[in-house]
């Protein structure tokens, strides 16, 4: 198991262990569907990202913590914590990190689509930095800034036209992408032009995220190279400088044992080098570099308890292991088929050799954690299984599809565990019905 993180394990029962804690006594204190967080895991993938920035980056240069990937108030002040900054994305992502008592003008406020109440909201609550995508806007933000007497901070967005090689749904730096303006028609430029007049505006720089769950050796780089070349281009057109280049999030996490693993520090000091000899060469003088890691904080400190109610096997086809949770704790397969290890934790030594697709609880064939897991042929009703690497995108979408009420987070730190999110009641499901 310890081949997939090192904070899984098995103890003398064969139950498995998640930071060093039996899984089982976990289910049996805060019961299932259950996702449990790994406090000492996201604090060590923190650390990772910012020595390794204080070593190779400028003065300046900063992590943000993107928080769609797992948004609650103790999320907040641990990476803040840890000195991170946050890309948020809307109200709701504000509004928590501002009641978990985040420093919001370490916040960067990213989407699409912020329409004026969203502007409003965030400029009324200190967001530090607004990363602009449109001419609208820009317009916008100009007006909110104006209305409230300030100059506000913004990034714009491009597209640098660059196509990583992961899922369709997850990629988004690609000239036709739903996200940004793009270099290549022109439009970015026109964009800049536009941030540079207004008054009420403070261009900080640019943001690119070509896409998540990368792994290939060069696609920051590549990144990195067109973006400066984009940042020179335009300075010797326009005299402008920027001070910040934000480069996204987007490294790879490994969600099977078979997946490729890498030294982050070492993919950044060799992304620092690019820089350095770009900017050389550009004579561009080197900007603050951002980074926006979401899943690589936070995936592999995340484990989800499930309980099995039903197998059935369908002699001559396949077999089914339905657990209490399902599309509506995550609902990544469904959505993208993305693939997690689902392993026994209650039996986590028995060989492996009953073959099924474990399934959700939801009225959807779709309903689906994994297909073609290997289980213990004993397994049955009351067993526990686990979904590993859960961290990211799952609780941040989850739904109360079925009106299933959601799980509990429980934080898991030096042999302790403590609640961070509370389970939801039914009571809880029809708060908002009159
Ligand atoms: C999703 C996203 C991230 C985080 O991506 P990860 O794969 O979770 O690291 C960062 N920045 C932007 C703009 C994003 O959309």
């Amino acid at each position: 198991m310890a081949a997939l993180c090192e904070n899984l394990g098995v103890n003398e029962a064969g139950h498995l262990t998640f930071a060093g804690q039996d899984t089982a006594e976990l289910a049996k204190q805060y019961a299932t569907p259950l996702y449990l967080l790994d406090e000492d895991r996201i604090r060590k993938n923190c650390r990772a990202y910012t020595e390794a920035f204080r070593a190779y980056f400028p003065a300046g240069s900063r992590v943000l913590y993107a928080a769609k990937a797992n948004a609650f108030a103790e999320i907040f002040r641990i990476v803040q914590q840890e000195g991170l900054g946050a890309d948020v994305v809307s109200c709701g992502e504000i509004y928590t990190a501002k009641k978990a008592g985040f420093d919001l003008s370490n916040a960067y406020f990213h989407s699409n689509n912020k329409t004026d109440e969203d502007i409003r909201f965030a400029t009324e609550n200190g967001v530090g930095c607004f990363v602009a995508e449109s001419e609208e806007e820009i317009l916008a933000i100009a007006q909110a800034a104006a209305a409230r007497g300030i100059r506000q901070k913004v990034m714009l967005r491009i597209t640098p036209g660059i196509d990583p090689h992961t899922y369709e749904a997850i990629s988004t730096g690609k000239v036709d992408s739903k996200f940004g303006v793009a270099i290549e028609t022109g439009q970015a430029d026109a964009v800049t032009a536009l941030a540079l007049a207004q008054q009420q505006l403070e261009l900080v720089g640019f943001h690119c995220h070509v896409g998540s769950q990368v792994f290939d050796e060069d696609v920051f780089e590549r990144t990195a190279v067109v973006m400066l070349e984009f940042l020179a281009s335009f300075r010797d057109h326009y005299g402008y400088t920027a001070k910040e280049l934000n480069l996204g999030g987007g490294y790879g996490v490994r969600y099977l044992p078979d997946d490729p693993s890498y030294s982050l520090s070492e993919k950044l000091r060799q992304l620092s080098a690019v820089i350095g000899k770009t900017c050389e060469k550009l004579a561009y003088p080197q900007p603050a570099i951002l980074m926006e890691p979401g899943r690589s904080i936070v995936a592999d400190a995340g484990l989800t308890l499930y309980t099995v109610g039903t197998v059935k096997r369908i002699a001559g086809y396949k077999n089914y292991v339905s657990v209490d949770g399902g599309m509506t704790d995550n609902p990544r397969f469904a959505l993208y088929g993305a693939i997690h290890e689902v392993v026994s934790a209650s039996d986590a030594l028995a060989p492996r050799t009953f073959r099924c697709d474990v399934v959700g609880r939801c009225c959807e064939s779709g309903d689906v954690i994994r297909t073609d897991v290997l289980l213990p042929e004993t397994v049955q009703r009351g067993d526990l299984l686990a979904a590993c690497t859960t961290g990211a995108y799952n609780y941040s979408m989850a739904s109360n599809y079925n009106r299933v009420p959601r799980p509990p987070i429980v934080m898991l730190s030096g042999g302790k565990s403590r609640v961070a999110v509370r389970r939801e009641t039914l009571e809880d499901l029809v708060q908002y019905d009159l």
